[in-house]
């Protein structure tokens, strides 16, 4: 828990988020500006700055992420149709909040390239 931090808040219970799933890993909630029709966060519980503080003690965090997108997915009834997993890492990839977490967005055509 970093107490500076937007997620790790979230995460805590101290500001309110639109809860989707929750294990003891990650925690899924609904983006606040959504992109798309469908636009969750999927969030570790640990607090890693950005992509590039992942260490190989995060390999089965990471996997597990994306195997719960996959998951959301389908509840959500989007992954056939296709969808979007989006890391942004530092400024110029366009992160802002500084607590790793990973766009999935679905419910419509996406674009190539992104902006
Ligand atoms: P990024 O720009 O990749 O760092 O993504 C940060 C995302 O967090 C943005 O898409 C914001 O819309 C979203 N966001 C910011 N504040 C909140 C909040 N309080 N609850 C949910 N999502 C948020
Ligand atoms: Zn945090």
């Amino acid at each position: 828990m970093n107490s500076d931090c937007l997620f790790c808040k979230i995460i805590a219970g101290e500001i309110p988020a639109t809860i989707h799933f929750e294990d003891s890993q990650l925690v899924v909630f609904e983006d606040i500006g959504p992109q798309a029709p469908h636009h969750l966060l999927i969030v570790p519980k640990k607090h890693i700055r950005t992509t590039l503080d992942l260490t190989p003690l995060d390999n089965e965090l990471v996997g597990h992420i994306y195997q719960i997108a996959g998951r959301m997915a389908r509840d959500l009834g989007f992954s056939e149709a296709g969808f979007r997993v989006v890391n942004n890492c530092n400024d110029a990839g366009g992160q802002t909040v500084w607590h790793l977490h990973f766009h999935l967005l679905g419910g419509r055509d996406m674009t190539w390239p992104p902006g």
